[in-house]
């Protein structure tokens, strides 16, 4: 079991360290663009070998990234330049585009601006109203978002190319539609077309849990790894799987709702309306559902959610045997949920990542060990387990690397 301390950049550099299978039908000067944003800095000879193309073609490619300002050439630290040229390293030019990526949530909203590189520029946080919104109260969000996070990092809308943004639900990224979001009022909301209509920039809609996957591939663990499961436990349940470098979003552009795979017939109500949903045994309100049962507290006490799973805890911790009995049950549907990721998927790594993962009963031991005996069988080797626990951030830098990767293709297609 691997723990990590909260990473935002495994080496220099950000996006996937493996050349992607998929790289052949992209033109080469995009690969190499994205090969040096990679590396960080790399030679250009390096950049020949990790593509298996010879270094003249490099040569001639990276003239035409630095005449369009894409690219440029830092001196290589060295002690001795007697001997002919100084050897030299690319590495993108930072300034040479900006995109934002948000992850919107009910009742408050993260953003952050990143630089070509991938580097986080500035960043911003609104608490707004909760509950159920029309687009334009969305879009009032976003827009009070956007003048804060633009005036901490001295930028102006012009100067940004793109923003990804990350929402919970059911997201067609490929037509921007909103089939459900817990926030907003309507079904079926073409909300990626309205947001490109009123903002200056190309949007970008997606499953906020993609785009956490996004972020790990990116900027965590799995940029050095081509196939990885990511899944995460907040409010709901989630799960983004990358296959080959990409997002795997199903055939509709809605797959991969793990939080709602029925693991109990007739079991306990979900707040999607079916009985027995993963979600409705390990999500926070089924659990702040069963320690108001639970816990005799003072009922005149208000608590939000996250004041009662806190307690919860704290309880659990101390040794209270109701607040124990829940966390237990809780981990073994959880051990159940992960155990069939990796029977379905088989990933390399599945990373239990964000904010919530502080919660220790949710790697504890019975767990894990309660996950390979579901999933272990004979001659298989078991799927490494590792914990991310990032700040929140996280979500919004997934968004940003969405935004970079269109932003990215689309330089690729001009080129
Ligand atoms: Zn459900």
């Amino acid at each position: 079991m691997e723990q990590v301390a909260p990473k935002t950049d495994v080496a220099e550099g950000s996006g996937p360290l493996l050349v992607d299978a998929a790289r052949g039908r992209k033109p080469l000067s995009q690969q190499v663009l994205e090969r040096i944003r990679a590396a960080g800095r790399i030679s250009r000879s390096d950049v020949a070998k990790d593509l298996s193309v010879s270094p003249g073609s490099v040569t001639s490619i990276v003239s035409g990234l630095m005449d369009a300002g894409l690219v440029r050439e830092n001196p290589k630290p060295q002690r001795d330049f007697s001997r002919g040229r100084p050897p030299v390293e690319l590495s993108l030019v930072p300034d040479a585009r900006h995109v934002i990526g948000v992850t919107l949530r009910d009742g408050l909203h993260n953003a952050v601006l990143t630089d070509f590189t991938g580097r986080v520029v500035a960043d911003a946080t609104l608490e707004c109203a909760s509950g159920r919104k029309e687009p334009e109260e969305l879009l009032a969000d976003l827009n009070a978002l956007l003048v804060d996070l633009l005036s901490r990092s001295g930028l102006s809308r012009s100067d940004i190319c793109g923003v990804g943004i990350g929402l919970p639900g059911f997201i067609d990224h490929q037509s921007g539609l909103v089939h459900w979001c817990p926030f907003l009022r309507d079904k079926r909301v073409p909300l990626g077309e309205f947001l490109s209509d009123n903002l200056p920039f190309p949007v970008y809609l997606d499953n906020d849990v993609n785009l956490l996957a996004m972020a790990e591939l990116w900027f965590g663990m799995g940029r050095e790894l081509s196939n990885f499961a990511v899944f995460t436990i907040e409010h709901g349940v989630g799960m983004g799987l990358i296959l080959d470098n990409r997002i795997y979003r199903g055939a509709r552009g809605i797959g991969l709702e793990i939080g709602h795979t029925t693991i109990q017939l007739d079991g306990a109500l979900c707040r999607c309306g079916q009985r027995g949903c993963l979600e409705a045994y390990i999500a926070d309100y089924a659990l702040v559902r069963e320690a108001s049962t639970a816990l005799e507290w003072d009922s005149s006490v208000v608590r939000s959610p996250q004041q009662t799973l806190e307690i919860l805890f704290d309880q659990a911790k101390a040794g209270n045997e109701a607040a124990r009995t829940i966390f237990a049950r809780a981990g073994r549907y959880l051990s159940t949920g992960l155990a069939n990721v990796i029977r379905v998927f088989d990933p390399e790594l599945l990373i239990l990542s964000g904010a919530r993962l502080r919660y220790d009963y949710l790697y504890a031991e019975e767990v894990l060990s309660g996950t390979h005996r579901f999933s272990d069988w004979i001659g298989r080797e078991r799927t490494r387990i590792a914990v991310n626990t990032w700040g929140d951030l996280v979500w919004a830098r997934g968004g940003a690397a969405l935004a970079l990767s269109a932003e990215t293709d689309r330089i690729g297609e001009g080129l």
